[in-house]
């Protein structure tokens, strides 16, 4: 396979275990990522403190656990540098403006993240990334891919964003069975990317580009420049989404190795040196056999759940990854059909009186919810919470159509509401007036009625949960249990 005989950029395994033995490092955060990085640092030989401003009785059982692994923790002080510090390691939730990095930037010291030390842990003839990024989407596209190569017989995991953490499948670097990984499926947020400055993918894919997380990163132009770090250094594929310019001057702006390509991913026919949809049929003109004239059928639509068009964009920048790689065209087909989506990401929970709910609670951000409301005809549509500074006419305008109703819950529905009465002044549109939890019973209960047969109740809030709920997670179930109390009560 052709990915096979790719060698790795990275710095060889034993150097980049000499690396850190002896290394004073300070790790920002006692979460997952930070536990992960500082156990394995601890374990090359580095003299590992891990603060934290956060001081309760769960971190400080934490810090107990690691102290007895040699590891020291600093609770209730997250700004100043421990004395010594020769490399700072931050967890992904740290903004670049805090404190600490700011003392270790006046002391010329560098600031890396858990992706970066993983990278520089890969040994020679480590297995090689294929890596996704992009506002909305990742998740999934990381998900499918590993999917996709898992069908075609390769060792994989998908990791980075989410699964176990990377350091420690790339310091294992054997699956479960003790197998070495041929490659892995590397999902990548924006803030993982600004902290890893050597990444070196085999090949990458950037989704598509919208405002999000600009309160961390400052502006878009410095949240698009973290996210074009992903093509930098990149050996075979550099993969954009046509209908996104932004992503393609992504590709354009960085610096690949000689015969790295630029594909394309559309849904609409593809153009040579692109993955796309003709006739229900996804189809590869990148990676064929003279691809002026020949096209490669992959799979068809259907083969795709959900079908709606932003997850088709999804399995087509799987499929540009996999084959970049040198996957068959029926493994492609084969990891798509075996693939089952996270919930919460336009879930079907159950048809109640002809009418089909569904919970895409993962739509925290207008572009997602975007993407959700063009799937369907007719919709009640269930949206609020918190907005993170977003504005929601280009969203409402768009979808204005396709509305039969909407219900608004949580702290910042009154944007979607205003943006409602000027876009879309037929619509009804219930006003929940609650922030309380139950509010979600009360929401699907108003949405009912407001249903008629044939429609899709959907839940696409726009906006993150966290003014009504632990987390979109506990959103999406409070919605599906209130669906199902819906159907009970009919049965
Ligand atoms: P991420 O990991 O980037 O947050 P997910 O795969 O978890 O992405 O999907 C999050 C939400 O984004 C989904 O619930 C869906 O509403 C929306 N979404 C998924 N793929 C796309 C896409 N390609 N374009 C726009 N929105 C998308």
């Amino acid at each position: 396979m052709g990915g096979r005989q790719v060698t790795s950029g990275g710095i060889q395994g034993a150097a980049a275990a000499h690396e850190f033995a002896g290394l004073r490092v300070t790790v920002a955060g006692l979460g997952v990522s930070g536990v992960s990085a500082a156990r394995a640092l601890a374990g090359l030989g580095a003299g590992v403190t891990v603060v934290d401003g956060g001081d309760s009785a769960a971190q400080r059982e934490k810090a107990e656990a690691l102290a007895a692994d040699g590891i020291t923790v600093r609770l209730g002080d997250a700004e100043t540098l421990p004395e010594g510090t020769g490399l700072v390691v931050t967890s992904p939730g740290w903004k670049p403006s805090s404190p600490l990095f700011a003392a270790a930037a006046a002391a010329g010291i560098d600031v890396v993240g858990d992706v970066e030390i993983a990278w520089r842990l890969r040994g020679p003839g480590a297995a090689p990334w294929l890596a996704v990024t992009g506002t909305n989407g990742k998740t999934t596209t990381t998900q499918m891919l590993a999917s996709i190569l898992r069908a075609a017989g390769l060792r994989t995991a998908a990791v980075g964003n989410i699964g176990t953490p990377i350091v420690d499948v790339v310091l294992a670097g054997t699956d479960e069975t003790g197998e070495p990984y041929d490659v892995l499926a590397v999902e990548l947020s924006s803030y993982q990317l600004h902290w890893a400055p050597s990444l070196r993918m085999h090949s990458a894919a950037v989704l598509n580009l919208a405002p999000d997380h600009l309160d961390w990163h400052g502006s878009m132009e410095a949240y698009a420049a973290d996210k074009g770090r992903i093509y930098e250094g990149n050996q075979v594929a550099c993969v954009y989404n046509v209908a996104d310019k932004a992503t393609e001057d992504l590709v354009r702006e960085a610096d690949v190795e000689e015969g790295c390509r630029a594909v394309g991913f559309t849904l609409s026919a593809p153009g040579p040196s692109q993955l796309g949809v003709v006739d229900g049929l996804l189809v590869d003109r990148a990676f064929v056999e003279n691809r002026q004239s020949n096209a490669q059928e992959l799979a068809e639509v259907s083969d795709v759940r959900p079908p709606a068009p932003h997850n088709i964009a999804n399995a087509l920048a799987a499929a540009a990854l996999a084959r970049a790689y040198g996957v068959p065209a029926k493994a492609v087909r084969d990891g798509l059909r075996a693939f089952t989506p996270d919930a919460h990401r336009i879930a079907h929970v159950a048809d109640v009186d002809g009418v089909a709910y569904v919970d895409d609670s993962k739509a925290t951000n207008t572009h997602a919810a975007q993407a959700s409301l063009a799937a369907y005809e007719s919709i009640v549509w269930i949206a609020g919470g918190l907005a993170k500074g977003a504005t929601f006419d280009e969203l409402v305008a768009g979808a204005a159509g396709r509305l039969r109703g909407a219900v608004l819950i949580g702290a910042d529905r009154a944007l979607i509401r205003e943006a409602l009465a000027r876009h879309a002044p037929e619509v009804p549109v219930v006003d929940l007036d609650r922030t309380d939890t139950g509010a979600m019973r009360a929401a699907v209960l108003r949405a009912r009625e407001l249903a008629r047969p044939g429609d899709t109740v959907l839940l696409a809030p726009a906006c993150a949960s966290m003014d009504m709920f632990t987390n979109y997670n506990k959103r999406g179930d409070a919605f599906a249990e209130a669906v199902r109390e819906l159907g009970s009560a009919d049965g």
